[in-house]
């Protein structure tokens, strides 16, 4: 029996069963339930509503539900509404607990807002709320060890591709700690944002301790991270952002107010000729491939040892020829699209300028409708040649010769970037060396580079990477208390 991560002897959430036909035939029920097909900003206060908008179903481009951004006027509502949770830590962990029971009741309708309005697949979907679930409780039992004082009122700035997960661990870890939350949702998922604030009231979170504000990081995003009244700043994003978001935050908060910042990766796996193959090609497919590429934690660059490179290429392609596009819901289905119509268009124009220089080693076909992007096989020279992060199902291979492993780390860490790490191999003594050596949050050896496990895998990156500490770590709350005070023995 391991440690008690969770409190009340609770475990990782067990999620669904998708091989079990009494698991499906629930989740094809929960279809048809009530579908959530309006949000707007939820204010412990009037509501004014600025610009409105429609979702849409990146599958198909259907419009799925109207949105009502959050106007200047609500901002400030919300920010004069805004109380830290003063209730007893027993009682902040118990409402916790009892929004991850809801969240796992209402896993249809989760399921539903995840596939049609983030394109989720399935089992994407059932990981997301797990993981979801995990961050409630896991923190609701952080929070019960602790023993420090909030810092006062947390803005949470959360990204659409966990548009559950990450949206909810931020909201979960502040509010653990006894801090008011001022959450922004992403432009692309605020339906899913919504309804988990509803579940989050109806456990017993106080409305002014957690309010949401949709809208666009050009408004309510520097709005909540340019105020004097925010004592920090959660935030979930682009590298690019966060530097804007710590600039914002120098200038007008109280000097040691934390930024919390989980940003992008340019990831890499080394593949040497000791490896299993067919290991290697299955999780080079789901850690470059599953979530259509939109995780930060997503294989980018993939280094084979150039011996064996030729003959595990042909695997590798004939692994991506069998993956396949489609509805999401479908459960055949392996990539869904990508999130809107724009980041395709970015997409296959980042493809586009390598097939010209002719560097497109294979590609699959995409279906004609939707926002889908064909999973691509692009050669590079090294992780040098790639000049961003692309947010898609690419992958660039590069070789490197026995002997040069060095080499390869010390270019991977050249690029400044720091999240995951994956390797492949059957040498003891290269797996120790790698480990010492590669900057990297996350260390995956012999499997896939995705899907950290809240409590037992803490994650986070270094560098260009984000500010750490690593979410569903022990270091985590934390960071969400004002410092100088210490962590009671259990
Ligand atoms: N925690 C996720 C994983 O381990 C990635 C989070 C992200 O993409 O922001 O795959």
């Amino acid at each position: 029996k391991g440690p008690d991560l969770f409190g009340e002897n609770r475990r990782n959430s067990a999620g669904f069963d998708l091989f079990d036909v009494t698991e499906l035939s629930r989740i094809a029920e929960a279809r048809e339930d009530d579908f959530l097909d309006r949000a707007e900003p939820l204010i412990a206060g009037p509501l004014q509503g600025g610009d409105k908008h429609e979702a849409r179903n990146p599958a198909s481009g259907k419009v799925i539900g109207k949105v009502v951004n959050a106007s200047r006027k609500d901002i400030e509502t919300a920010l004069a509404a805004a109380k830290p949770w003063s209730a007893p830590v027993a009682k902040r962990a118990a409402a916790l607990r009892r929004a991850a029971d809801l969240y796992e009741d209402h896993f249809g309708e989760i399921f539903a807002l995840l596939a049609r309005e983030a394109g989720k697949s399935l089992p994407d979907a059932v990981g997301e709320l797990r993981e979801a679930v995990d961050f409630l409780r896991y923190y609701a039992a952080e929070a019960e060890k602790l023993d420090a004082p909030a810092r006062g009122i947390f803005t949470c700035i959360s990204p659409w591709n966990f548009p559950l997960a990450i949206f909810t661990g931020q909201i979960a870890a502040a509010l653990a700690a006894g801090n008011g939350v001022l959450a922004k949702s992403a432009e692309t998922t605020p339906l899913i944002a919504s309804f988990a604030v509803r579940l989050l009231h109806k456990a017993g979170v106080p409305a002014s301790a957690l309010q949401l504000l949709p809208g666009e990081g050009r408004v309510v995003g520097r709005a909540l991270t340019s105020d004097p009244r925010i004592g920090g700043v959660a935030f979930t994003g682009s590298t690019a952002t966060a530097r804007m978001i710590q600039a914002a935050m120098a200038e007008t908060m109280a000097p040691g107010a934390p930024l919390i910042a989980e940003t992008g990766g340019l990831n890499a796996m080394i593949v040497d000729s000791t490896a299993l193959p067919e290991q290697a090609v299955r999780d080079i497919v789901a850690s470059a491939f599953q979530s259509a590429g939109q995780r930060c934690s997503a294989l980018r660059c993939l280094y084979v040892q150039e011996d064996i490179e030729p003959a595990f290429r042909r695997m590798l392609i004939g692994a991506m020829d069998e993956l396949s596009l489609g509805d999401p819901w479908a459960l055949e289905t392996d990539i869904g699209p990508v999130i809107t119509e724009a980041a395709r268009g970015e997409i296959n124009a980042y493809i586009a300028k390598a097939r010209e220089q002719e560097r497109v080693l294979h590609a699959l076909s995409e279906p004609n409708r939707g926002y889908f992007v064909a999973p691509t096989l692009i050669k590079v020279n090294s992780i040098a040649d790639l000049e961003k992060e692309v947010f898609g199902p690419v992958l660039h291979l590069a070789t490197f010769k026995a002997g040069a492993v060095d080499k390869v780390i010390a270019d991977v860490n050249a690029s400044g970037y720091g999240l995951t790490f994956g390797l492949h191999t059957r040498i003891d003594s290269r797996v120790q060396d790698v480990a010492d050596s590669i900057h990297a949050g996350n260390i995956y050896v012999n499997r896939n580079q995705i899907g950290a496990i809240v409590g037992s895998q803490p994650f986070g990156g270094e560098g260009l990477s984000g500010t750490g500490p690593k979410a569903g770590g022990p270091n985590y709350l934390p960071r969400f208390t004002r410092p100088g005070t210490a962590v009671r023995e259990a």
